[in-house]
C-alpha cells in the first residue's frame, strides 16, 4: 500500500511539472494547458463544451452539405451499462475518452475504435437513489497527462491518461448526504473545478476548485446562504435578507450541478446555479424573498473564488427553474457596439443575453409558450410573474408551463457565429403544480413540497392524448441579436440530444426517436439520418486526425424524462437503451448489428383486492418516494429499454413478502433500490404494492380497449 502511495504521489508530481506542455516519460503524449484548449484548431476536443467559451462549434468543415450522403460509421463500441448517457466525449493525441452510467470511464484509439483502458471507480449502487435524474456522467476534464472524473458519490478522481490508473481521489462532498456528481469537470490554469446536485433533496449547493496536482482544495464557493451571522463572505451575508424563515434547516439548495464557462481575458468563471430546495417556497423560505443566489448565473474570480457578480434569472423560483442550463459566451454585434455576452436558455423558457464582464441584463425573449411568466422587464431584467402560477403563494393546483424538466435542459446548445444562430435543444412542456399541504422533509427521497401523487397521470386515453399533444420537443434555431427565431425542427417528443455545429455549415442532433440526424445549419433542412437503435440525449462532438473529419456521439436513452415522465416518456416512440459510442466518417462502412430481440409480455398483474383507502394511502407514498424514479402513475414506459423496472409488470406484485423483502429490506440496493423503512411501515410499503396493482389493471383495460401495444422487454 505504502508503495502505491509513494508512487501515486510521483506521478502527479511528474504529471504537475509536465503541466506547462511537452512530453511526458509516463504516457508519450503532450500535456494540456489553457493555451492549447483556448487555441484548439479543431483536430481534438479538449474541454466539454470543446473550448472554455463553451460554442460547440467546430471549425472543421470536410463535412457538409454536399457530401453528407457518404456520412458512414466509421466504429462503434458497446458500452456496458444500460443507464442513460450523456457524456460528450473528449479527443486528445488520437484518443478518444468517454464516461458513461455509472461514472464509468472509456478509452479507445479514435480511429480504428481499439479499446485501450477502462476505468470503473466502483459507485455503491445505492448511490442511484440519491440521483433525482438517472445515475449519467457527462464527461470528462483534461489537464496535464490526466483526466479528471466527478462520481456520482461526490469524488473528484484524476487519472493518468495514458493508461487510466487513479493518480488521486478527493471527496467533494458530504457523503451522508444526498449529494450527486453528474457534470464535467473543467480546468482552468491547473485547477480542477467541480459542483454537484442534489437539490431535490435539501442540500445547500457550492462549486469549489482543487489542485489538479495534487485534488487539494483551493476554494470552495456556496451559493445559498448559512443562518445570518454565521456567513463570512460578503456575497452571502448580502443574500441573507433574501431569505426568511429557518431556511438553512432544509438545506436551500443551488446546486450547481452542470454549466460553466470561463472567459480567460476577464479571470472569470461563470457557473449556472440551480433551484430551490424544496421547490415550494411557502416551506423554503416563508414569506418569499428573492433567495439569492437561487437560479442565477454567478461570475467568480477563478484565482481566489471569489464572488464578482450575478443576475437572477428566477427570483424567489418555486418550479425547479434551474440556470444549470447550459452557458456559452461570445461577442455578438448590439446595437452598433461588440459586447462581451453570456447567453443561457435556462429552463423557465427565457433567452437571456447578459454583458459577461458586468452581469448587465441586456436582453431576454421567451424561445417557446410559457404562462408562468409575461415577459422580463427591461429596465429591471426581472420577470413580470403570473400570479396564478406562483402556486406557493396562492396555495391553489396550476398547470404551469415550462414543467420543472424545463423548456431547455442540461442538452448542450451550439453557436454559429458566423449565423449568429444558437442552436436550442428545446421542449415545450407543461406540469400540474399542486403546492403540498402540511408538508414536512423526509430524510429519504424526493423533498420539493409538492404533491406528487394528486398530479399524476389519470388512467383516461383522452388525458393522456391532450398531454401528449401539448408536449413537444424542437431543434430551434435562435438570433441571440434580434432574440428570435430563425427555424425550427419539430421532433417526435420532448428530450433530444444535445447539439453540435460545424464550419462545413452543418448542425448535428441524435434525438428521442432513435436517430442521429444532421441539418443544413442555415435552413434546418435535414440532410442526413442514421438510425441509431436508441434514443439519444448526449451531445456529439467532432475532431480530425491525419487529415480526416470524424463525428462522434454517446447513444443511449435515459435521464431524468425518460425515468420519470410516465405515458410521456416515450412519445418519441418505443425507445429502448441500446449504450454505444458511435462514430462516423465520409465513406465510412462498419455496421451495427441488428436490433436485438425483443419479447413481448403481456401486462398480467394479480387482481385488485385492496380497498379503495388503501390504494389512494398506496398512491400517496407512490408520489412522494417512487415517482421520481419508476415514473408518474406507475408506468416506466421507456423501462421497456431497461432503464428502470416498471414496476406493474414486477413478478413481485403477487408476494407482500418479496415486495417487503426488496422496499422494507433492501434486496436490491446494489441496483439503487435502498430500503425505505426509515421513512414507512410495513403497511404502508405494501398499500405501495396495492396501488401499483391498481394502475396496472386500469391500464390493462386501457390497452384492452384501444388495441394498444403490449409491453416490449429487452433481453
Ligand atoms: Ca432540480
Amino acid at each position: 500500500m505504502r508503495l502505491k502511495a509513494l508512487m501515486g504521489a510521483a506521478l502527479a508530481l511528474l504529471a504537475a511539472a509536465c503541466s506547462g506542455g511537452g512530453e511526458t516519460a509516463t504516457t508519450g503524449t503532450t500535456g494540456i494547458d489553457g493555451a492549447r484548449i483556448i487555441k484548439a484548431d479543431g483536430g481534438e476536443w479538449l474541454s466539454y463544451g470543446r473550448t472554455y467559451d463553451e460554442q460547440r462549434y467546430s471549425p472543421l468543415d470536410q463535412i457538409n452539405p454536399g457530401n453528407i450522403g457518404e456520412l458512414g460509421l466509421a466504429w462503434y463500441a458497446d458500452m456496458d451499462t444500460a443507464r442513460g448517457q450523456e457524456a460528450t466525449p473528449l479527443v486528445i493525441d488520437g484518443k478518444i475518452y468517454v464516461t458513461t452510467a455509472w461514472s464509468k470511464v472509456k478509452a479507445y484509439d479514435a480511429v480504428t475504435g481499439k479499446p485501450l483502458w477502462d476505468f470503473d471507480p466502483k459507485v455503491p449502487g445505492e448511490t442511484g437513489v440519491k440521483a433525482c435524474c438517472d445515475v449519467v456522467n457527462r464527461g470528462l476534464a483534461a489537464w496535464g497527462n490526466m483526466l479528471f472524473l466527478g462520481t456520482l458519490d461526490g469524488r473528484l478522481i484524476a487519472l493518468d491518461r495514458g493508461t487510466g490508473r487513479e493518480i488521486w481521489s478527493t471527496v467533494t462532498v458530504d457523503q451522508a448526504k444526498s449529494y450527486t456528481v453528474t457534470g464535467a469537470p473543467r480546468v482552468i490554469d491547473g485547477m480542477v473545478i467541480i459542483g454537484n446536485g442534489g437539490a431535490e433533496f435539501g442540500v445547500r449547493g457550492f462549486v469549489a476548485a482543487y489542485d489538479a496536482a495534487t485534488g487539494k482544495q483551493l476554494w470552495k464557493f456556496y451559493t445559498v446562504p448559512d443562518r445570518p451571522g454565521a456567513n463570512e463572505a460578503e456575497y452571502l451575508k448580502a443574500a441573507e435578507s433574501s431569505w426568511k424563515g429557518e431556511y438553512w434547516n432544509i438545506g436551500g439548495g443551488g446546486t450547481v450541478w452542470d454549466a460553466m464557462a470561463y472567459d480567460p481575458a476577464l479571470g472569470l468563471l461563470y457557473v449556472g446555479v440551480g433551484n430551490g430546495s424544496p421547490w415550494n417556497q411557502a416551506y423554503r423560505s416563508p414569506g418569499g424573498g428573492d433567495n439569492l443566489y437561487l437560479s442565477s448565473i454567478v461570475a467568480i474570480r477563478v484565482k481566489t473564488g471569489e464572488y464578482a457578480w450575478h443576475y437572477q434569472t428566477t427570483p424567489g423560483e418555486t418550479w425547479d427553474y434551474t440556470a444549470t442550463q447550459h452557458i456559452m459566451l461570445a461577442d455578438l454585434e448590439i446595437d452598433g457596439k461588440t459586447r462581451k455576452v453570456l447567453m443561457q436558455a435556462p429552463k423557465n423558457g427565457f433567452f437571456y443575453v447578459i454583458d459577461r464582464a458586468t452581469g448587465e441584463f441586456i436582453s431576454a425573449n421567451n424561445f417557446v409558450p410559457v404562462n408562468w411568466a409575461t415577459g422580463v422587464d427591461q429596465a429591471t431584467g426581472r420577470p413580470v410573474e403570473n400570479p396564478e402560477a406562483r402556486v406557493d403563494k396562492t396555495g391553489k393546483p396550476f398547470v404551469v408551463s415550462p414543467g420543472p424538466l424545463g423548456a431547455h435542459n442540461w442538452h448542450p446548445m451550439a453557436f454559429d457565429a458566423k449565423q449568429k444562430l444558437v442552436f436550442i435543444p428545446a421542449q415545450i412542456t407543461a406540469y400540474p403544480y399542486i403546492p403540498a399541504a402540511g408538508w414536512k422533509p423526509s430524510k429519504l427521497g424526493f423533498n420539493v413540497g409538492m404533491d406528487t401523487a394528486n398530479n399524476a397521470m389519470p388512467a383516461d386515453n383522452a388525458v393522456r392524448e391532450a398531454a401528449k399533444k401539448a408536449t413537444k420537443g424542437v431543434l430551434i434555431a435562435w438570433d441571440p441579436v434580434a432574440q428570435k427565431e430563425r427555424w425550427r425542427v419539430t421532433l417526435g417528443g420532448p428530450w433530444n440530444g444535445g447539439v453540435l455545429a460545424t464550419a462545413g455549415g452543418l448542425v448535428f442532433q441524435g434525438n428521442a426517436m432513435g436517430n442521429f440526424v444532421a441539418y443544413d445549419s442555415a435552413q434546418g433542412k435535414q440532410l442526413w439520418s442514421f438510425p441509431a437503435q436508441t434514443g439519444v440525449v448526449a451531445a456529439p462532438m467532432t475532431f480530425a486526425i491525419d487529415g480526416q473529419q470524424y463525428v462522434a456521439v454517446l447513444a443511449g436513452w435515459g435521464g431524468a424524462w425518460a425515468i420519470t415522465a410516465g405515458v410521456l416518456s416515450d412519445m418519441s416512440g418505443p425507445v429502448r437503451n441500446i449504450s454505444r459510442l458511435l462514430v462516423f466518417k465520409l465513406g465510412g462502412k462498419a455496421k451495427l448489428p441488428d436490433m436485438p430481440a425483443a419479447d413481448e409480455l403481456p401486462l398480467d398483474p394479480p387482481a385488485l383486492t385492496a380497498a379503495a383507502d388503501v390504494v389512494a394511502g398506496g398512491a400517496t407514498q407512490y408520489g412522494r418516494y417512487c415517482t421520481v424514479c419508476h415514473g408518474d402513475a406507475a408506468i416506466q414506459a421507456s423501462g421497456r429499454g431497461g432503464i428502470i423496472p416498471d414496476l406493474r409488470y414486477s413478478g413481485t406484485l403477487a408476494s407482500a413478502e418479496n415486495w417487503q423483502t426488496i422496499v422494507h429490506g433492501g434486496a436490491l440496493k446494489d441496483n439503487g433500490m435502498v430500503s425505505f423503512a426509515s421513512v414507512m411501515t410495513k403497511p404502508q410499503i405494501d398499500s405501495i404494492r396495492h396501488y401499483v396493482i391498481a394502475r396496472a389493471n386500469e391500464d390493462k383495460a386501457l390497452m384492452a380497449k384501444a388495441g394498444a401495444p403490449k409491453k416490449v422487454a429487452m433481453k
